[in-house]
């Protein structure tokens, strides 16, 4: 078990020759998703094999997980959020390879001896699993250390609270 996360892959390579890795890579390394993000502090946790499965198609396996801070779309207060990507990806060289792809597993398209920047490709694989509505699971808005409203001077957000007010804190059942 190797430790440190490569900065870059031959996805083929990886896949024929069974190589594999296990480590950490900083969450800030991965600008898009960092964008979607309140805190950018932080560690991915990261798993990559490579794996010749029957038909000899090239795949790696693996997973990505991360804990994020993100902004509750109901009740605008940040909270963490763990994401957790399995990787399923497999490797072809050419779109003409799709129909090849075994069952259960998503293509990565990369030309032969080419390599590929290692966050790039956590960092896609992040971007699918983030939702597109972050908001704290059902009924539990306002149960974790809100803030006493902290006499607001700034609230950017203001205005975007006011188009969602259809939950009342601790209200329905
Ligand atoms: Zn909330």
């Amino acid at each position: 078990m190797s430790g440190r996360i490569p900065d870059s892959i031959d996805p083929h390579d990886w896949a024929r020759s069974g190589r594999q890795v296990a480590g950490t890579l900083p969450l800030a390394t991965l600008e898009r998703l960092c964008a979607a993000l309140q805190d950018t502090a932080g560690e991915v946790r990261i798993a990559l094999a490579g794996q010749v499965v029957p038909g000899k198609r090239l795949v790696l396996t693996g997973s990505a997980s991360c804990d994020v801070t993100v902004r509750c779309q109901r009740c605008l207060e940040p909270f963490t959020l763990t994401l957790e990507a399995p990787i399923r990806l497999g490797v072809i060289s050419h779109e003409g390879a799709l129909a090849k792809l075994p069952d259960g597993y998503e293509p990565l398209l990369c030309p032969a001896g080419q390599e590929l920047a290692m966050a790039q490709l956590i960092e896609d694989e992040l971007l699918l699993v983030l939702p597109d509505y972050p908001h704290h699971a059902d009924g539990t808005c306002g149960t974790t250390a809100v803030p006493a409203q902290q006499a607001g001077e700034r609230r950017p957000f203001a205005a975007l609270g006011s188009l969602r007010k259809s939950d009342p804190p601790g209200g329905h059942d």
